[in-house]
């Protein structure tokens, strides 16, 4: 049977990407997220298009008890689970701290921070005891500096790092792989999500430039889980040709 990856927030942008391409190598792919309707369709899509197995498993990584369930009701065929891709993940309202909205920072916190604990305390174990697997958390540009009016999203991006290197480190001897992808501007219904759905407030965080693909994102997953099992990616940032940093971009595309 073909490896199985389970790809979080896989019904946008990056993951539906990721799980896109793992498809093209015939993985087997459960896919995740809250809209159960997405995830179907996408089920739909990459069995036709690709002639994989695929298993939806809707759930919202920010509750324990749904988290811990869903895992509870996995078919035994699914349970071992060979990548892990830490993906489900947003930015909301960001304004200054004293602006701030203590709901957007709890809904930020618990899904960035403590889904992917939630998520990855179901996974490990399986891998632990087979002394294998590979866990692949998205990150961000702001996981390494910290942007004014984004600290909230930065700072659970920041948290992120930790428990990547925490998971390195403490995986180590059980021989499992761990990775941080970090993208720069990337494409997706993030900037929608970020600014509550205001779609002219959205189009201007890609103005000015050309802002990476999900599937250069997404490549770079595939990159990573498929090199030899003695090589470890442990850290990779990914921009946009336009974006240096968090402080340096060039959005001269259309002067
Ligand atoms: P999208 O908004 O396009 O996709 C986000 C995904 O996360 C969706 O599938 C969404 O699914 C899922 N998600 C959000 N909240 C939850 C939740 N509570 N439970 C389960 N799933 C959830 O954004 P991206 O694809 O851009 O974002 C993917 C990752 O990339 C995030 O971690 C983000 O922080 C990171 N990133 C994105 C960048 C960008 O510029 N786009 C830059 C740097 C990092 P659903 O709503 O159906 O639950």
């Amino acid at each position: 049977m073909g490896k199985i990856v389970l790809v979080t927030g896989a019904t946008a942008g990056i993951g539906k990407a990721v799980a896109e391409e793992f498809a093209k190598l015939s993985y087997r792919i459960i896919i995740s997220g809250r809209r159960e309707d997405r995830l179907n369709e996408l089920k739909n899509y990459l069995e036709g298009e690709y002639e994989v197995e695929v298993f939806v498993m809707p759930m919202d990584v920010r509750n324990k008890q749904i988290v811990e369930q869903a895992f509870i009701n996995l078919p035994d065929a699914w349970k071992q689970i060979d990548v892990l891709v830490n993906n489900a993940g947003l930015g909301l309202g960001f304004s200054p701290m004293d602006k701030g909205s203590a709901d957007d920072w709890d809904t930020m916190i618990d899904t960035n921070v403590k889904g992917v604990l939630y998520v990855s305390k179901q996974v490990m174990p399986g891998m632990v005891e087979r002394k294998s697997g590979h866990i692949i958390n998205v990150g961000s540009t702001v996981a390494k500096q910290v942007p004014k009016n984004v600290s909230i999203y930065a700072a659970t991006k920041h948290a992120l790092n930790a428990i990547t290197q925490g998971m390195r480190s403490e995986l180590l001897e059980h021989d499992i792989r761990v990775t941080q992808v970090n993208p720069g501007y990337v494409e997706t219904e993030f900037a929608l999500v970020s600014k509550k759905g205001n779609a002219e407030e959205a189009k201007k965080v890609y103005e000015g430039f050309k802002p990476l693909e999900p599937k250069d994102i997404a490549d770079v997953v595939v990159y990573v889980a498929t090199l030899p099992q003695h090589v470890n990616i442990n850290d990779i940032l990914v921009t946009p040709l336009a974006e240096a940093d968090v402080f340096n971009e060039n959005r001269s595309l259309n002067d």
